[in-house]
């Protein structure tokens, strides 16, 4: 309509373009439904502490009604529980779920409409995925499991420190400002959410000092980022030996892209404030974030989560999001996995919910060796490397690779050489590793970094 991503808005002044941002936040809160919101975030505030037994009788009771939905109103599932002799209402425990065959994507695309719900609401929003995994996937939300995942945002922003309202910066892959502008004034405000947007698409070495004083000027609470983004200024600061000096900023929320440790470390110290990663399937089954104390946390009251474990201390997420109630998924087998821990960990922070050490990429994001690995989770081959701004590994075949850097000065013939041996090290004898400098990495459509780019047939070249 009239949002940054339309050619009215690509069209008008900055001014104009300010109003626009504007009118589609306050569109979108009419859209969603403000009533779910309300009753939802305060049923989270307080299930953010319940106890695991306590936790799980919610589950239980979330699924069943769920389950008894779809078996009522959705073909598939009618359909499937009629043929297995599914019936909730028979479910004592939480493995009692486990006679639902798990879902996987092909599935969803084949089934089409017959997993959408017969009846109302009749209004009803069409989202797809990017496509960065192959094959695209629709998906249907209503206002209410639209307001149903705005509460879980919002409550991992009250985690960070933030209240609604307060001042917010946005870096998020929104096309703001138009491609053809290269410099100058590299965001705008959306007045209607005090929230200033800036660009993802314009972050050079010229740039730096500009968005670093536009962010201090306006002075934000929080800041949401894609983590390549905000890595990308800190960074900068890096470079220029700087911190940023804004008074008010208490936490940085990333998501959207895998968050590296060296890349968390960096934005925590340049920045000055802790942030606190958020990880959300496009599916809307699973929600995974961070507390305060840095540890990421399945949330528990967002959906059901079962951990399919590959033997290598990762797992596949099975997973049953409580929002959807028109095209519900159950026991999805969702694209990314996670690292799991110590299922003894206690989390200082008073939760009971789930840890997980940290949520991987998609599988899809991997290099592939001919020795049958899959490599994922390079970014420590390029930790402490002097001058490295951006890189990005691009597998051309089975056996070769290139390594784009974006460097200084700095980046010398000793540190490629470095990256040389780690890259090797990583990814074996096998694999023939180029160095290739670049003046900067494309992003993807939706403004995205990608830090892993596989050219292997049946790979996530689709969206590059
Ligand atoms: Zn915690």
């Amino acid at each position: 309509m009239f949002s940054s991503h339309s050619k009215l808005y690509r069209h008008a002044s900055p001014g104009v373009q300010e109003e626009l941002l504007a009118l589609t936040s306050r569109l979108r809160s009419v859209i969603t439904a403000q009533g779910v919101v309300r009753r939802t975030t305060a049923a989270i505030e307080r299930s953010q502490w319940l106890a695991p037994a306590e936790w799980s009788a919610l589950q239980l009771e979330a699924m069943r009604a769920l389950a008894l939905h779809a078996g009522r109103r959705v073909p598939y599932y009618r359909e499937m529980f009629a043929r297995l002799g599914i019936d909730p209402r028979r479910w004592r425990s939480l493995d009692d779920l486990t006679e639902i065959p798990v879902l996987t994507k092909d599935e969803v695309i084949a089934a089409g409409e017959r997993l959408l719900a017969e009846g109302g609401p009749w209004l009803r929003f069409k989202g797809s995925t990017s496509g960065t995994t192959g094959r695209a996937m629709a998906g249907w939300r209503d206002r209410a499991s639209i307001a149903f995942e705005q509460a879980f945002v919002e409550r991992q922003a009250r985690w960070a420190g933030y209240r609604r309202g307060e001042r917010r910066a946005w870096l998020r892959g929104d096309p703001v400002v138009p491609s053809r502008q290269a410099d100058g004034t590299l965001w705008r405000m959306n007045r209607a959410e005090n929230m200033l947007m800036l660009s993802s698409y314009h972050l050079t070495p010229q740039n730096g000092a500009g968005y670093i004083e536009a962010l201090e000027k306006f002075d934000p609470v929080m800041i949401q980022a894609y983590p390549s983004s905000v890595g990308y200024l800190a960074r900068w600061l890096e470079e220029h030996d700087r911190n940023y000096r804004g008074k008010s900023l208490r936490g940085i929320v990333t998501s959207s892209e895998t968050l590296g440790e060296a890349e968390r470390r960096i934005i925590a110290r340049r920045f000055g404030c802790p942030v606190f990663d958020w990880y959300g399937a496009f599916e809307r089954v699973a929600a995974i974030g961070t507390c305060e104390h840095g540890h990421y946390h399945v949330m528990e009251d967002y959906g059901r989560v079962e951990f399919e474990t590959n033997g290598d201390g990762t797992a596949n997420l099975i997973a049953t999001g409580f929002g959807n109630r028109v095209m519900p998924f159950l026991r999805y087998r969702a694209d990314d996995r996670v690292v799991l821990a110590d299922p003894g960990f206690a989390c200082p922070c008073g939760r009971s919910f789930r840890v997980v050490e940290r949520v991987l990429g998609r599988v899809d994001d991997a290099i592939r060796t001919p020795d049958g690995r899959h490599v994922v989770m390079l970014d420590w081959i390029f930790s402490g490397l002097f001058g490295l701004v951006e890189a990005q590994v691009v597998q051309e075949r089975l056996d070769e690779v290139c390594i784009r850097i974006v460097a200084g000065p700095e980046f010398g013939h000793r540190e490629e050489q470095a990256l040389l041996l780690r890259a090797r090290d990583r990814l074996g004898a096998q694999v023939i590793v180029r160095i290739e400098r670049v003046a900067q990495i494309a992003r993807t459509r939706n403004g995205k970094f990608r830090q892993i780019v596989s050219r292997l047939s049946g790979s996530n070249e689709t969206d590059v």
